[in-house]
């Protein structure tokens, strides 16, 4: 009988915990580990086991995945004491689902090839529902071997996973994915602060997008939390999409590759942050340019 390779995950937060729920349900064994312990506890009574720390999570799985929310956080579960490449093993898949940077998805496959393992740097596109759903599309770089290897666990996660080339393309790609995702919401915000003040109902607003050649699926997904004002709680804190467009432009001045929509774009995000907003969805810029145009009575 085929034995199943032991999956382990490091990083139960919005995303990684239904991402192991999804890896434990597809029959894997599963060993867990989170900074906090306590989003952990429904998974080990259904059956994960607990790690004591990273490291513990590469002795014994054959594929570790990481769901973390940013490349400090990345740095410290795979480089920290205690870290996974401390254990990581000849044969042992790492594999990042983090949005983080392709330049520390590089210096990580170059470690862990060190050490005789792989790594993939594998961003996942789709927020809560997609993950919860087993419906997220990954995005991948790193060795092909390592990602054919990993295709079972990308089944019980996600809907698609593509492979797009050596170390650091995945990354890559999720980078040019929310750099558009962030201009199209900043879009949306400017349009819908117009057409509010001059007395359109917001739901109006959402319903004729809609119909028109600007619908696309984050303004149908946004339109409930912007017209209501509910962007709490949050599927992807507008926290997280700062330190995305970080790394954009960051990536952007590397290569001399002007961006000027997502350099506003990242402005607006940060100033949403400064203004206290950094807990809330992403889509709560729609709110900050409320504000800034009066468009709304809070
Ligand atoms: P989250 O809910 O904030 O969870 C972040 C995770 O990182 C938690 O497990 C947290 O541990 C851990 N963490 C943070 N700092 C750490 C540190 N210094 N050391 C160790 N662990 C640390 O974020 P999320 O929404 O799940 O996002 C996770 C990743 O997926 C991010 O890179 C994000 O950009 C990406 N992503 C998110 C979405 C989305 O819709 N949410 C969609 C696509 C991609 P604690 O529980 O102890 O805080």
């Amino acid at each position: 009988m085929e034995t199943r390779p032991t999956i382990g995950i490091a990083g139960l937060g919005r995303m990684g915990h239904p991402i192991a729920a999804n890896i434990l349900e597809a029959g894997f064994p599963t060993i867990i580990w989170n900074r906090t312990r306590d989003k952990a506890t429904d998974l080990l009574e259904r059956g994960a086991v607990w790690a004591e720390n990273p490291a513990a999570i590469a002795g014994a799985a054959d594929i570790a995945l990481t769901s973390l929310a940013d490349p400090i956080a990345v740095e410290s579960v795979y480089f920290g004491p205690n870290g996974l490449l401390d254990r990581a093993r000849s044969g042992t898949i790492l594999v990042d689902l983090s949005t983080g940077s392709p330049a520390l998805a590089r210096h990580i496959a170059a470690a862990a090839r060190e050490r005789g393992a792989s790594f993939l740097d594998a961003p996942v596109a789709g927020s809560i529902k997609a993950a919860t759903d087993g419906q997220l599309g990954i995005m991948v770089g790193g060795d092909r071997p390592a990602f054919e290897h990993c295709q079972a666990v990308f089944s019980a996660i996600g809907k698609a996973a593509f492979y797009l080339g050596e170390s650091g393309s995945g990354a890559t790609m999720k980078l040019v994915s929310n750099a558009i995702l962030a201009t199209m919401v900043q879009a949306l915000a400017e349009g819908l602060a117009l057409g509010e003040k001059a007395g359109l109902d917001p739901a109006d607003i959402f319903t004729v997008l809609g119909a028109s050649s600007a619908a696309a699926p984050v303004v149908a997904a946004k339109a409930a939390m912007v017209s209501e004002r509910a962007y709490f709680p949050a599927a992807f804190t507008l926290a997280l999409m700062q330190k995305d467009l970080w790394l954009v432009r960051g990536l952007a001045n590397e290569l001399q590759v002007p961006m000027p929509a997502t350099a506003i774009a990242h402005d607006m995000v940060l100033a949403a942050n400064a203004t206290g907003k950094s807990g809330m969805d992403f889509s709560a810029v729609a709110l900050l340019m409320e504000e800034l145009a009066g468009a709304r009575e809070s």
